[in-house]
């Protein structure tokens, strides 16, 4: 994590708000690149005073989930159709474990297949799931899916008449999606971008329920993004450290903060600024210097030195 300079955080606040995250998922995304002082009143107040976001509150609605939690990855996957909105209909489907979500528009063809071509698509990515949860609407329960189920050996879990709310996830991400798209093309982005544009906050932002991005969930690594430009880059790329020895700190470059647990008492300022790239290669490992201070300690170390507004 990374300490940001004043004249930089305009820019990163815009960078936690794409896809006009709320405040909640703005923070949980900071907590895992970026920190300086009062960012969290920061991300409060860009976030409220969004235009686009004030307009297009939606009420978040929280429905129960009666399925049990799958042990893998991929393991079941939920799946809904939207629309017709924004000119047509869309297929939906999300990971029941790590929360990752799929869209496709599909026209205005919902048969069956429609659905087998896009489902086919995706298990050649993924491969196919162990569950594909429904509703009992067609062509979900037709005999042409029946086949392809069979063919896969998937069982197809069908939600409770009546309760079309047992199938939570998929309506869940059926409201983000919608609220999403509709705070994106309200701006004047175009369809096309305006889905990539969610899909990418989807996968890339830590989920409310489990705390972590669902793409890196899924793919089980780190997955790089803008903000991945604000964390430090590995040691190979800094040969030419003598260049940068004078001069002034350029946007997204990596620092490293410094604090002398015995001088903050006496001093002002006692957190050091230093460019990571500007650093001997001796001095860059962080678990041998006793002053580097991690993630979550940082706020902690700065609060406690009277640092924190
Ligand atoms: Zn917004």
């Amino acid at each position: 994590m990374v300490v940001i300079p004043q004249s930089l955080r305009a820019q990163v606040l815009e960078i936690l708000h794409d896809a006009h995250n709320g405040p909640v998922k703005m923070k949980q995304t900071a907590r895992t690149y970026c920190w300086w002082p009062g960012i969290f009143k920061e991300i409060e107040q860009y976030a409220h005073k969004c235009q686009v976001c004030n307009q297009m509150a939606m009420n978040p609605k929280e429905t129960h989930n009666p399925w049990p939690e799958p042990e893998h990855n991929w393991q079941q996957l939920h799946m809904d159709f939207a629309g017709p909105c924004y000119g047509e209909k869309w297929l939906l489907i999300a990971d029941a474990k790590s929360k990752y979500p799929i869209v496709k528009p599909m026209k205005h063809d919902t048969s069956a297949k429609a659905l087998i071509k896009v489902l086919d698509e995706i298990f050649d990515y993924f491969g196919a799931p162990e569950t594909l949860v429904s509703d009992n609407g067609p062509p979900f329960t037709s005999y042409e899916m029946k086949i392809f189920y069979e063919k896969y050996g998937i069982q197809h879990m069908t939600t409770a008449p009546y309760h079309p709310a047992s199938n939570g996830l998929a309506e869940r991400l059926v409201r983000s999606f919608k609220e999403s798209m509709n705070k994106s093309m309200a701006t004047g982005m175009s369809k096309e971008q305006s889905l990539r544009t969610f899909l990418r906050s989807y996968r890339w932002t830590p989920h409310s329920f489990h705390g972590k991005a669902p793409a890196e969930v899924l793919l089980q690594r780190e997955i790089r993004h803008t903000l991945s430009l604000l964390k430090p880059r590995p040691e190979k790329e800094h040969a030419d450290e003598q260049e940068h020895v004078q001069g002034h700190m350029h946007p997204n470059e990596p620092i490293q903060v410094h604090m002398n647990p015995n001088e903050h008492r006496q001093q002002q300022h006692p957190v050091q600024v230093t460019p990571i790239a500007r650093r001997p290669v001796r001095e860059r490992r962080p678990a041998r210097d006793p002053y580097y201070i991690h993630g979550a300690e940082l706020g902690e170390a700065l609060t406690q030195a009277g640092v924190t507004p």
